[in-house]
Parts: structure tokens; sequence; C-alpha cells
């Protein structure tokens, strides 16, 4: 896959998932825009990748704050002439029992996780419509296809990633604009280190144990890796892919199958 004289930008990209993505996109020869809250993190993968000699920057965005969005689309629309790519993969997670759930994690979850990916995606489409051609992947996760007990927020928000994948999908079709989600089973990133303690608590068992208790229901037996993930989002942005769009592939080991 050769990704020369591509732009592309990672919401999340200094972290997890994303910064995983970030380092296979510039493997490939795109110039990787890593838009992140932690510029410490976004600025590590920023010199990994310019350190190899390919092509980098981080923009500090709070992807839940349509002004600062706004400023992000601004920028771009000035320095560059089109954007190729676009990964949505800023995101929290928090597992709590129901009535843990508080308004301002309900909130939260679904400002960062729902409407950051709504915000970006405005912008995405924008510059996309610039060449009537694009490419955007939403990460969605498992638990944006059946709902699991203490994780009411996330799993609410996820659905919705899928939602409005397909209705992005089927408006800007007609214009070249290809809109797709991911639904990851576990990946295990930083974002499992505080997790797997909530997780432990929900099963009753040691956190120690709980990576293990998820291989042990995989029909594959394993973790996905966020190389696992950034192969399908490269399949997903590439031209390779050209006949799909509106759609949320499954990436989990077998878990589930519909
Ligand atoms: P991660 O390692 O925690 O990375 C998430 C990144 O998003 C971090 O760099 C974080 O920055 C950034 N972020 C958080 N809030 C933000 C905001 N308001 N604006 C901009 N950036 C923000 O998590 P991950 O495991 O890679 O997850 C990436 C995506 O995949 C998420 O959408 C997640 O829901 C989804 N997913 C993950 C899994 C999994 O098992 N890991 C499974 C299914 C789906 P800070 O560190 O500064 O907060």
């Amino acid at each position: 896959m050769d990704f020369k004289n591509r732009i592309a930008v990672v919401t999340g990209g200094g972290s997890g998932i994303g910064k995983g993505v970030s380092l296979s996109l510039a493997e490939k020869g795109a110039m990787v825009i890593i838009a992140d809250l932690s510029e410490d993190n976004a600025m590590e993968v920023v010199d990994i990748i310019t350190d190899k000699n390919q092509k980098s920057e981080f923009y500090k965005l709070d992807v839940s704050n349509s002004k600062d969005v706004e400023k992000f689309g601004d920028y771009l629309k000035e320095k560059y002439d089109n954007i190729d790519f676009w990964v949505n993969s800023a995101g929290i997670s928090k597992i709590t029992p129901f009535f843990d759930h508080s308004e301002e994690l309900w909130d939260k979850t679904m400002d960062i996780n729902l409407k950051g990916q709504f915000n970006c995606c405005k912008v995405a489409v924008d510059r996309m419509l610039e060449n009537n051609k694009g490419s955007i992947i939403n990460l969605s996760s498992q638990s944006g296809k059946v709902g699991t007990s203490n994780y009411q927020a996330y799993c609410a928000s996820k659905f919705g990633v899928i939602g409005l994948t397909q209705s992005l999908a089927a408006e800007f079709g007609p214009q070249g604009i290809r809109v797709n989600s991911i639904a990851p089973g576990v990946i295990y990133t930083p974002m499992w280190d505080q997790q797997k303690i909530d997780y432990a608590k929900k099963r009753d068992l040691d956190p120690d144990h709980v990576m293990d208790y998820f291989k042990n229901k995989i029909p594959l037996r394993r973790l996905g890796t966020v190389e696992d993930v950034a192969q399908l989002v490269c399949f997903l942005l590439s031209d390779d892919s050209s006949y799909i769009t509106g759609q949320t592939i499954n990436l989990n080991g077998g878990d589930i199958m519909f």
C-alpha cells in the first residue's frame, strides 16, 4: 500500500490504537497530522515518525469542543490543499455500575466519543468535498454492537458512532466520500491500565487475570493488537476498499459474529 502524497488526520493519535494507526500510515508514506489533547504523548509519536524521515505534525485538539475543531478545520484549509484520510480514534471509556454513572460521566462520554466524532466528521467531510474524494474511519467498538453491564454511557456512545457513520456514508457517497467504522474487541492499550481494575471488580476477578479471562472466551484465543487495527484501518482508507462504505467491521477474533 502506497500512501505517498496522502494527507491523513488521526485524532487520539498520541496513544494506543491512534498511535499504531499513525505509525502505520506514516510508514506507508502519508503525512500524518496527530490531533490529540496530550501534547507530550503526541509529540513522542511525531518524533518517532520524523526520526525515520517520515512526515508528521502535532495539533493540540479537544475533539469535544466544536470551536476548537472549527479552528482546526481553518488551520487545515490554510495549510493543506486537501485531506485524504481521517481516523477518529480519540475516546474515553469507564466501566462502572449503572447507579454510579453520574450525569457528568454520561455527558463527558457522549461529548468526547460521539459529539467529538460528529465535530470532526464535519471538518473531515468539508475538506474532502474540495476534491470529491476521501475516506473516514470512526472507531466504534464491540460495545457499539452489543450492550454489556456497567458500561451504559460507553455502549450508548459507540452504538451512536455506527448511526453517525451510516448516515454520513449515505449522504456523501455520491460525492466520493466513504465513511466506515471499526468495532474492535479488547485491544490492550493504555486505556486498559485502569479499566482492567474496574472490569475485575465487575466480574470478581483478580485484575491480573482479566486479560486471560478475555482470551479464553475468544475463538482465536488471543487479544487484538494495535497492529491488527492499523492494518484494517489502512485497508479501509485505501482504494482497495473502494466499494465499501457505511459498514462497521468487527475485529474481535470471533468473539461476536454479527
Ligand atoms: P487510549 O490509549 O486511551 O487513547 C485515546 C487517545 O484519545 C489518548 O491519546 C487521549 O488523550 C485521546 N483523547 C481523549 N479525549 C480526547 C479529547 N477530548 N480530544 C482529543 N483527544 C482525546 O485508547 P485506545 O484504546 O487507543 O482507544 C482508541 C479508540 O478505540 C477509542 O475511541 C476507543 O473507544 C476505541 N476502542 C478501543 C478498544 C480497546 O480495547 N482498546 C476497543 C474498542 C474500541 P489523553 O491521553 O490526553 O487523554
